[in-house]
């Protein structure tokens, strides 16, 4: 059967972006991220530090999972965040959003959000 053969760089990131989106989807995952959301009051923390009081909308893995993978439900490694500051704790997102746009790679994270689906 012919089938399209990647390259090998391509294949390893693939595999990754399958992993990190099965851990998303993880129920591990789920239930780390309610007690970080709790910890946090459900409110955005870089938007409290500028006492601004705004519903967070995700949770962000201050060293990234594809990183520190040990670190995945590591809490002084969470944070809740909005959207617009999620952004800004990735400043390169824009030039990655280019390359990933074909497999949307950003639905990951919005997949770990009921709230914005
Ligand atoms: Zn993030
Ligand atoms: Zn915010």
């Amino acid at each position: 059967m012919p089938y399209i053969k990647n390259s090998q760089q391509h294949y390893d990131k693939y595999k990754r972006d399958q992993e990190a989106r099965s851990f998303y989807k993880s129920k591990k995952w789920r239930q780390c991220r309610e007690v970080i959301l709790c910890r946090d009051n459900f409110l955005c923390v870089d938007h409290l530090k500028k006492n601004q009081v705004v519903a967070a909308q995700m949770v962000h893995h201050i060293k990234e999972l594809r990183d520190y993978p040990e670190l995945a439900f590591e809490p002084s490694n969470l944070v809740s965040l909005c959207l617009s500051c999620h952004e800004k704790r990735h400043p390169d997102r824009g030039k990655r959003k280019e390359k990933r746009k074909k497999r949307n790679l950003n639905v990951v994270e919005f997949e770990a959000n009921p709230e914005i689906t």
